[in-house]
């Protein structure tokens, strides 16, 4: 079978990469492990070993023969054959994530598990993917991605995986990384979920600026007229709009975010 790289398929043959992802999401007999991307199986089966139930998720239907192989020996493995992307993942009841993902969906599939109610999810990115979803603020890779995901949840950087770990090997580093969901007494309060989304994609647009010209130059994004905008963060006496972008926090964008909000939207 040729390898199709479209599907991002580079399959793992490190076993020691592999038990390494395992024990990362502390895979044990209660848990229910959701993964995508069968490929060979060589993780689904590491998976099968360790956990109640595997759900893998896989695309490519030629991979058929390896399915059986893997059921065979792990009857606690069910593979839907289906496009990830389009999966009501609500509707499977795992716990955790475990996947070496294929990495033309990385992002897309990612914002799809932070909808999910999982524990832990342990993840391949590739290696600059990976830095950018770690970043925190005041670095060169801190940016939308991390500020999108770190608001709900922790994320680890566990190892960088060469490519020598994969056939065929990929021409970029790879990494791991874990994902935890925040606890309820770690979560910011936000006033409106689709308006702080709004605001980070304007802020990021223009990461090197001020948290003020940021705005302004992406009023639009937040759905108010430049001047408007202007009228609004002149006002805003409590929060330094002069700090650049990439420097902001986490705490200080939920911040800005609610106080713009109240402002617009009052009743
Ligand atoms: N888990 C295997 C391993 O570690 O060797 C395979 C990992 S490989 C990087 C990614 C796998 O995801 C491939 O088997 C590919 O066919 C599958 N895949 C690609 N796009 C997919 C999608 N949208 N939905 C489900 N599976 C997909």
């Amino acid at each position: 079978m040729k390898q199709n790289k479209k599907l991002g398929q580079c399959f793992l043959k490190d076993k020691n990469i592999v038990k390494k992802a395992v024990d990362a999401a502390n895979v044990n007999k209660n848990d229910i492990v959701l993964e995508i991307g069968l490929g060979k199986g060589i993780l689904t089966k590491e998976l099968a070993k360790n956990a109640k139930k595997v759900y893998v998720i896989e695309l490519d239907k030629r991979l058929e023969p390896f399915a059986e192989e893997v059921i065979a020996e792990h009857p606690n493995v069910d593979v839907i054959w289906n496009d990830a992307l389009k999966v009501n993942l609500n509707e499977l009841n795992f716990n955790k994530i475990v996947a070496n993902l294929p990495y033309q969906i990385s992002s897309p599939i990612t914002f799809k598990f932070l909808k999910t109610d999982f524990e832990v999810a342990v993840l391949m990115y590739q290696y600059e993917f990976a830095k950018r979803m770690v970043a925190k603020e005041g670095t060169k890779e801190y940016g939308r991605l991390s500020v999108s995901v770190q608001y709900n949840a922790n994320v680890e950087f566990i190892c960088k995986v060469p490519p020598s770990a994969f056939s065929p090997k990929p021409k970029v580093d790879s990494a791991i990384v874990r994902i935890t969901k925040k606890e309820p007494n770690e979560l910011f309060h936000l006033e409106d979920e689709e308006f702080f989304e709004k605001v980070v994609r304007a802020l990021f647009q223009h990461k090197n600026k001020t948290a003020k010209k940021a705005l302004i130059n992406s009023s639009h994004e937040i759905g108010l007229n430049r001047d408007e905008l202007k009228d609004i963060l002149n006002n805003l006496s409590e929060f330094d709009l002069n700090e650049r972008v990439f420097k902001l926090n986490i705490k200080k964008i939920v911040e800005l975010s609610n106080l713009i909000y109240k402002l617009t939207h009052k009743k």
